[in-house]
């Protein structure tokens, strides 16, 4: 089952068996260890150094820098632990979000510019009716209202 808090518990040494929902800190030994805040029952090792996690105390809150992300379990879980509290990542590493919002992007530019070809078509087209034929108007009307439920205005 998947924590929302983590209570913060310095000791020299980490013990053998963790407990769930708890974040082991050995100040002296510059290590923290909690159980995967999934529930999976994976340890987690986070070193205490400037390069690898870092620990922020507050009155009692603890925060760890960067995030917590278990990409070598099963679980692959992700998070952050923000002042004892679990913040759970969504379902996507961030740069495949930016990825996706990209490609999104790209298709509604192409999706308009498609659109646009359209209308550009049956204008050319209409104009080149109004003087050569008589179409009726309702044609041009059925286009007209064609383009709108296509863009969606
Ligand atoms: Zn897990």
């Amino acid at each position: 089952m998947k924590i929302h808090q983590i209570r913060p518990q310095f000791s020299e040494f980490i013990p053998d068996n963790l407990e769930e929902g708890v974040l082991y800190i050995s100040e002296r030994y510059k290590t923290a260890s909690h159980k995967c805040a999934c529930g999976c029952g994976e340890e987690v090792v986070t070193p205490l150094s400037p390069v690898e996690w870092q620990l922020r105390k507050e009155r009692g809150l603890v925060s760890l820098h960067p995030s917590i992300g278990n990409w070598n379990y099963a679980c692959r879980s992700h998070y952050w632990i923000r002042r004892n509290a679990i913040q759970w990542a969504g379902g996507m590493p961030a740069k495949q979000i930016a990825l996706v919002q990209a490609k999104d992007k790209a298709d509604k530019t192409r999706y308009v510019g498609q659109i646009n070809r359209l209308k550009d078509s049956v204008a050319q087209t209409t104009a080149a009716n109004s003087t050569t034929s008589n179409k009726p108007s309702w044609v041009t009307k059925a286009l007209d209202t064609l383009i709108q439920w296509l863009t969606g205005r």
